[in-house]
């Protein structure tokens, strides 16, 4: 009797571990956030979407940059966000060996954290900006979505992470 309690308890904890990670499973599917790099003007920054691609509000991430320069050598940077779903990397050296993204995302007591890698590996494209609204890119030319003003060329660098580690949730 008392092995069969213990084996019916020990199945129940089973059962319970299985929903406990069913329910962990969805909720992080519904969390896909990317993180892109972009050089632009000199300048970098970190664009945040979702799983389809679309801009996911910066107010909902903290974010944060390890840098190392050319050589090697680690580079204190900071980061403010940058309309509403980027975030611009001040102090960053323009050229870098190594970019390292953290991405905190809090939902209640539930952190999801995202660490994506880029190296020097980017690629130059065409974006097309509003001289209003800089943080509103798109990859056709148009009329800015905000203001109805026409977009201008403008000449980027994009990166894509050589590596994204996920954590949390
Ligand atoms: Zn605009």
């Amino acid at each position: 009797m008392n092995s069969l309690k213990r084996l019916s308890f020990i199945m129940v904890m089973m059962i319970m571990n299985m929903a406990f990670t069913n329910a962990q499973t969805s909720i992080k599917s519904d969390l896909e956030l990317k993180a892109q790099l972009m050089k632009m003007d000199g300048k970098l920054y970190l664009f945040i979407t979702d799983e389809k691609d679309s801009p996911y509000s910066n107010k909902d991430i903290t974010a944060s940059v390890k840098l190392k320069d050319v050589n090697g050598k680690k580079q204190k940077v900071t980061l403010s966000p940058f309309g509403e779903s980027a975030f611009v990397i001040n102090d960053a050296v323009a050229d870098f060996k190594q970019l390292v993204a953290t991405l905190k995302f809090k939902s209640g007591t539930n952190t999801l954290i995202i660490y994506a890698t880029f190296k020097n590996d980017g690629n130059a494209e065409n974006r097309y900006a509003c001289s209003m609204h800089p943080s509103e890119l798109e990859k056709d030319a148009g009329k800015c979505t905000k203001c109805g003003m026409a977009l201008s060329a403008k000449n980027v660098t994009t990166y894509q992470p050589s590596k994204v580690v996920r954590k949390g949730m």
